[in-house]
């Protein structure tokens, strides 16, 4: 039985050796499966790829693939599957926020219980910007009310899965990626399991507010097309009050005469509309951005060199 344990890295050298030592008490715990450490190294600017090099000189079991450029976390777990070569396959943040002892009980989820994938969700936010968690939270009431595809809140991408899941996430090679949207909809059964929130060991945060912010965009456009309908929805109403307010217009018109006033209103009424309509051609419009990257069929990634081969099939 070999695990294949993905790890996103981007800037990662001072969390790097922490992980590893936490990862290698794991792997003592676990005799009877044989451990695979595939690190992603997206394009990182600092260390990290020298680490991982050195890693895999004294480790057999460390393997990498590095990208030519930084092409987000999505593209580097993408890379991930494609390249693990394991009968089960995890992903794990490198700074420790999931946390790698949970992994024994995941693996025993699997291989007793029966289930496709274990995966995780954090039921603490602590230590983290509380406008940040009003955000998220609301995040996730909204896409999970005009999305078909269930998306758990507190989800991480931290999963273990069997090798049937993964050839299925594989088949999903769309560009614009939203992992948490994607895991759910290939469906099979899930396990969650829940722990608090950890901080990171070392380094910071790759996430800024406005990326994040344009990522759950992405989440709501690949995933739901309410949206889109949002815009009729909106016309139909105008139409239905404007149609009132004519018929205001025409009888006081005739009861009393002297409609030549309320231009202020006017104007305000306009921009209004003028404003709904930009709003709903914007909307149109990232969906329509999203066609054209992905007619455009350009690679998720690219890999400028590993020492790993991409798995068989893929
Ligand atoms: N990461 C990545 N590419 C990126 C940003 C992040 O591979 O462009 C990796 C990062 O190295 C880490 C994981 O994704 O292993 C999660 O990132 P981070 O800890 O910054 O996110 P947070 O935990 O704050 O959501
Ligand atoms: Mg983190």
């Amino acid at each position: 039985m070999l695990l294949t344990v993905i790890v996103p890295c981007y800037n990662e050298e001072e969390a790097l050796h922490f992980f590893y030592r936490e990862m290698e008490k794991v792997i003592g715990m676990m005799q009877d499966v044989e451990f695979e450490l595939l690190f992603v190294n997206d394009g990182s600017r600092d260390k990290t790829l020298e680490q991982v090099k050195e890693m895999a000189e004294r480790d057999k079991r460390v393997k990498y693939v590095s990208f030519s450029r930084n092409f987000g976390k999505e593209a580097a777990i993408y890379a991930g599957l494609q390249y693990a070569g394991g009968d089960m396959v995890c992903i794990m943040d490198a700074d420790l926020q999931d946390p790698p002892s949970l992994l024994p009980e995941m693996y025993r989820v699997i291989v007793e219980e029966g289930y496709d994938s274990v995966a995780t969700r954090r039921v603490s936010r602590k230590g983290e910007p509380p406008i940040r968690s009003f955000f998220a939270r609301m995040f996730y009431r909204i896409i999970n009310k005009i999305s078909k595809t269930d998306i758990v809140d507190g989800a991480r991408d931290y999963r273990l899965m069997t090798r049937a899941f993964v050839d299925a996430l594989l088949e999903l090679g769309e560009y614009n990626r939203f992992s948490k949207g994607l895991f759910g909809w290939v469906g099979f059964s899930t396990k969650w399991l829940e722990f608090e929130n950890v901080e990171r060991v070392a380094g910071e945060t790759k996430w800024s507010f406005w990326k994040l912010f344009m990522y759950s965009i992405e989440g709501i456009v690949a995933f739901s097309t309410v949206p889109l309908s949002l815009a009729s929805f909106g016309g139909v109403i105008m139409c239905g009050i404007s149609a009132l307010a004519i018929i205001f217009i025409i009888v006081r018109q005739i009861l009393y005469g002297g409609s030549a006033y309320g231009w202020p209103s006017m104007v305000c009424i306009m921009i209004f509309l003028g404003g709904i309509q930009l709003l709903c051609v914007g909307i149109l419009g990232s969906y329509l951005s999203r066609m054209y990257l992905e007619v455009k069929k350009r690679p998720i990634y690219i890999c400028k060199e590993t020492n790993t081969t991409k798995n068989e099939g893929n």
